[in-house]
């Protein structure tokens, strides 16, 4: 089945009162639905039973489903013998979920470049400044774990949702292995656009969301080392987790394997569907996907170029690897506004803000802490530009062109900006 996507032809009605199809520019929140996810859940719909809770023909045929997309999602991301592939709701829940499996006393290292669902959840933090380049990052880590007694764990996106740069991750996962310490992956970003192995990244551990991968139906995944997850605290306490009950308080055998910290019925539909676009996309040329994607960063970041006072803003130099997403610093403008326009006035979909990711937000833009959060008058906000499988030249043209007509009426339209 090819990855098509549902309502790729979608028309949203303008403030003007004229009709435009919608050019969704915000994959990096969350992607559209890729027609193979939705085909698996119809496909599924009419055998829909519990999973792991009957003994009747939909619920026999309902597990197998389950446990067979636990095998492809695995499968996807090169899951090693031994590993655990572990159903969450998204990469936040896969990350706390792992914080609360960690051994006590583990210390995590983490860089201030972070979404924050993998800044916050973690115990014992010590945060690294985000880093100006790759050697900067491997050095930084090595002194940081240099100090570091006991069990130790580095934490690192695969590609940043703020700039879509692709994070040397194997290289920081040799300096962690060099110190014996675990490295997780917050492939949230990266599993979209990136093949990705496990063993080559060198991940002890790797976490990514369905909605962000074409498959918004409520699962995401953490997958890795089943030692610690299997020593670890379940996560949801309740059936399915449990093997045994006693009469008296505390008296219970938790369950090992990934039913230990996934207590309570499943979702079926979330993990059936994200399994069927992780196999659609491993039956599909994933070099021409991703040649196709740099044509359009190229295209993008080149009809960006021309526009006055929009800034892209990166971490590393601007011939580092990224992925579709692109996010621009418009000094001056409230950029809150400038997204809302793009989006009553010519149909397109991006994001305004700091994305969940305010410490970095503030590196790339030069500000301080006092900005606070998400608003409008938010100094450190970005306007960010990301997509995908089945963004069109057109939708790439038309934000370039849209965003230049409104930079270009809030100038004259505001004393001060030129
Ligand atoms: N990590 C990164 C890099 C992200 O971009 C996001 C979401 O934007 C997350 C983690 C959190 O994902 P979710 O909201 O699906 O839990």
């Amino acid at each position: 089945m090819t990855l098509d996507i549902v309502g790729a032809d979608l028309p949203v009605r303008l403030r003007s009162g004229a009709t435009v199809r919608f050019a969704h520019l915000d994959y990096a929140a969350s992607a559209p639905c890729a027609r193979p996810a939705a085909a698996a859940v119809e496909r599924l719909l009419p055998w829909y039973g519990s999973v792991h809770r009957g003994a009747g023909v939909r619920s026999s045929r309902s597990t197998l489903e389950y446990e067979r997309a636990r095998q492809a999602v695995g499968d996807f991301v090169g899951a090693r013998a031994g590993d655990a592939v572990v159903f969450t709701r998204n990469t936040t829940d896969a990350l706390n979920l792992l914080a609360h499996a960690l051994p006590a006393g583990t210390t995590t290292v983490v860089f201030d470049g972070e979404h924050h669902a993998n800044l916050l959840p973690w115990p014992n933090p010590v945060r690294l400044p985000a880093p100006p380049d790759p050697d900067a990052a491997a050095n930084l880590l090595d002194r940081a774990l240099d100090r570091i007694e006991g069990p130790a764990i580095f934490a690192v996106t695969g590609a940043s949702n703020v700039t879509g740069e692709v994070w040397p991750v194997r290289r920081l996962a040799d300096v962690a292995r060099a110190h014996h310490a675990r490295t997780v992956v917050d492939a949230a970003q990266l599993a979209p656009h990136r093949a990705v192995d496990m063993a080559e990244l060198g991940a002890d551990y790797l976490a990514f969301s369905g909605h962000k991968l074409y498959a918004p139906f409520g699962a995401g995944v953490l997958v890795g080392r089943s030692d610690w997850l299997d020593g670890g605290e379940p996560y949801l306490r309740g059936g399915g987790a449990s093997a045994a009950v006693g009469d008296h308080p505390g008296e219970v055998t938790w369950t090992t394997g990934p039913a230990r910290h996934e207590g309570g019925t499943p979702n079926l539909l979330g993990a059936v569907s994200l399994a069927a676009v992780c196999d659609a996309l491993t039956g599909t040329d994933r070099d021409a996907i991703h040649e196709r994607e740099q044509e359009l960063l190229r295209r993008l970041r080149a009809g960006l170029a021309a526009v006055r006072g929009a800034v892209p803003v990166s971490l590393f130099d601007d011939a580092h690897p990224r992925v579709g997403i692109v996010s621009l610093a418009l000094p001056g403008y409230d950029v809150a506004a400038v997204a809302e326009r793009l989006g009553a006035d010519h149909g397109i979909g991006v994001r305004a803000g700091q994305f969940c990711a305010h410490p970095l937000a503030r590196r790339l833009t030069g500000t301080t802490a006092a900005g606070g959060a998400d608003c409008a008058a938010d100094p450190a906000a970005l306007l960010r530009i990301s997509f995908g499988l089945g963004t069109t030249d057109d939708d790439i043209d038309r934000v370039v062109a849209a965003l230049a007509a409104e930079v270009a009426a809030d100038r004259e339209g505001v004393p001060g900006l030129t």
